[in-house]
């Protein structure tokens, strides 16, 4: 068993930031320690990307396979120049037009960055955050920061402290609570090395958003269909991912159709003896009445499903639910991002 460390846990106010912490914060980046912080997609676990002891400190916190690579954050557009090889125009389209933001690139790496960080592979992946306590860190540390999300391995990623708290303390120095993130899926990663830019990883900026720019966009084929035989060319595609205690079971077709047979599914398993929920929206949280079940958003404004999705499957746990029973939304826009999570935490999808 790893040695447990003394986890400080302190808030901030986003809007209002208490830069002795963040002092305090970046000194624990540069001896090599780990900090988690908030961004606007989900909290990220974060270390001095250019220590590799710190590097893998994070894969050990989190029990994370060493050839899943982490993305790298920056706080200043011009600091992606001391680590890409080389910055095509396309790229450099999108960071104007998106970052500070929840996209992803990956372009192939300079030296600098090792092998530790990008599991051996001559790309690495780098963000520039929007949330101003995550920006704050990595200028007072003046470090490119690694940070995957901050999550045991295999579960929910967090959008609160507290689901911070649950799954890592005791093995990080430093928790800053910022309050809920914003989008709470991670974000877009998109592949810049090849002519046409490709989605390894669906998130909040969209493919849609991307065309509106470059004109063309693709997705890794093993994000579209749900074939095995497909490798994805992210290495964390291919793991089961956001996965809480419980079975989660994905209903896909029309909404009517599908609450119909949800509320078959709820009293088939209710009267096996299992303890299940159902993960509602505001379009069909009536069709469910008596029986348990967490609202996570309104079908029309996505961003209050993709930002409440992680929390409500870490609810049902606190609950103790043996099976959710989730609802499928439409593949538009964020909706895509949002079936990418929920297909990956469901060990089965049921077509009504
Ligand atoms: P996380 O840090 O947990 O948000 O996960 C980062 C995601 O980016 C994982 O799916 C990684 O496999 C992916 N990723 C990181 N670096 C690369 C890279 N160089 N090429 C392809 N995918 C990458
Ligand atoms: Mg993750």
């Amino acid at each position: 068993m790893e040695k447990r460390i003394n986890t400080r846990v302190v808030k901030v106010d986003p809007e209002n930031i208490d830069y002795n912490i963040i002092k305090k914060a970046a000194e624990i980046i540069n001896r090599g320690g780990l900090v988690v912080f908030p961004t606007e997609t989900v909290y990220g676990i974060g270390a001095d990307a250019l220590n590799d002891e710190a590097v893998d400190k994070i894969f050990k916190a989190k029990g994370r396979p060493q050839d899943n690579p982490l993305i790298v954050h920056i706080a200043d557009f011009n600091q992606l120049y001391d680590l890409a090889l080389e910055v095509p125009e396309k790229a450099e389209l999108l960071a104007e037009r998106f970052w500070p933001g929840p996209l992803t690139m990956i372009l192939y790496k300079k030296e600098i960055l090792s092998d530790k960080i990008t599991a051996g592979l001559n790309t690495a992946a780098i963000r520039l955050p929007v949330n101003e306590i995550a920006l704050a860190l990595i200028k007072e540390s003046n470090k490119p920061i690694a940070a995957p999300s901050a999550n045991t391995s295999g579960r929910p990623s967090p959008t609160e402290a507290s689901h911070v708290i649950e799954d890592l303390m005791g093995k990080v120095d430093m928790i800053i609570d910022g309050g809920s993130t914003y989008i709470g899926l991670e974000s877009t990663v998109v592949d810049m090395t090849g002519s046409v830019p490709m989605i390894l990883r669906p998130g909040g900026v969209t493919a849609e958003d991307i065309r509106s720019v470059l004109g063309e966009c693709e997705y890794d084929p093993a994000i579209i269909k749900s074939d095995e035989a497909i490798i994805p060319k992210s290495p964390g595609q291919k793991y089961r991912h956001y996965s809480p205690k419980a079975k989660v079971i994905l209903y896909k077709g029309k909404t009517e159709k599908i609450a119909g047979r949800i509320n078959e599914d709820y009293d088939k398993y209710t009267s096996l003896g299992l303890k299940t929920g159902i993960m509602s929206t505001a379009q069909t949280e009536e069709f469910y009445e008596g029986k348990i079940n967490i609202c996570i958003g309104d079908r029309t404004k996505l961003l209050t499903i993709s930002s409440n999705l992680f929390k409500g499957l870490r609810e049902f746990d606190h609950m103790g639910v043996d099976v959710i029973l989730a609802e499928a939304v439409d593949e538009k826009g964020l909706g895509k991002a949002i079936m990418n999570r929920l297909s990956k935490s469901a060990v089965e999808t049921i077509e009504v």
